[in-house]
């Protein structure tokens, strides 16, 4: 059990060093393997004050089973999308605010450069029902829903949800992404994108450049800086 905390913990420091902070806003989790709940940050701190003694378990029904903190109010994210989805043993959500600023220009995500062939294609998952905050049960089960069988939603006028089978995977899914929206934004400024990868083309590079060994390797880059800092 320490050892995913401690990996909660950590992901969510990366996260931190990424710019993906919001405050003390933004949160990752993991399931618990006893089928309790999941474990997540614990709310009032920001990511990259987050240690293994700041990861709280919460219940199916939001409840505090285990450690000291407070709840993030956003928790249904997290419980509903691993409800509904076995494969998924962790999931993110950050406001990633250049995420934020591309989801709202309704442009498709193009694979202009690798972190996009992550995702596309088909373009980047939507949640529309609200920008509002996500503080029930059913709202929770909506952004499931939106993000299907797919590894990650743009939450429109709010910020991203990725998920995955563990938290390197979550995390740098939720790091990729805001690269890529980073990368699409600054094309577009520049007049452009005019010329991007065929959907032939990403496919193949999701699985050359994307395998979990390889998003391993980025994760522990990303941790020794947040060591060095
Ligand atoms: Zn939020």
């Amino acid at each position: 059990m320490e050892d995913l905390r401690a990996k909660v913990a950590l992901g969510c420091r990366i996260l931190a060093l990424e710019d993906q902070g919001d405050f003390v806003w933004g949160h990752v989790s993991t399931r618990d393997p006893g089928g309790n709940g999941v474990w997540m940050k614990a709310s009032t701190l920001g990511f990259e004050e987050i240690q293994p003694e700041n990861v709280i378990l919460v219940g199916w029904d939001g409840d505090v089973l285990e450690g000291d903190g407070r709840r993030h109010a956003e928790w249904p994210i997290h419980t509903e999308l691993m409800r509904t989805r076995p494969d998924v043993a962790s999931v993110v959500h950050t406001h990633a605010p250049w995420a934020v600023a591309f989801a709202s220009t309704e442009q498709p995500l193009r694979p202009v450069s690798h972190e996009a062939t992550l995702f596309v294609p088909p373009d980047v998952a939507r949640f529309t029902k609200t920008g509002d905050l996500i503080l029930t049960r059913e709202l929770g089960g909506d952004v499931a829903g939106a993000v299907g069988e797919r590894n990650a939603a743009f939450m429109v006028h709010h910020g991203i949800v990725t998920c995955g089978a563990d938290v390197v995977t979550a995390v740098m899914t939720a790091v990729l992404l805001e690269r890529a929206c980073r990368t699409n934004i600054r094309a577009l400024a520049a007049g452009g994108p005019r010329t991007w990868s065929s959907d032939e083309e990403a496919l193949a590079k999701r699985e050359h450049c994307y395998p979990p060994q390889l998003l391993r390797q980025a994760w522990d880059y990303l941790a020794r800086r947040v060591d060095a800092r």
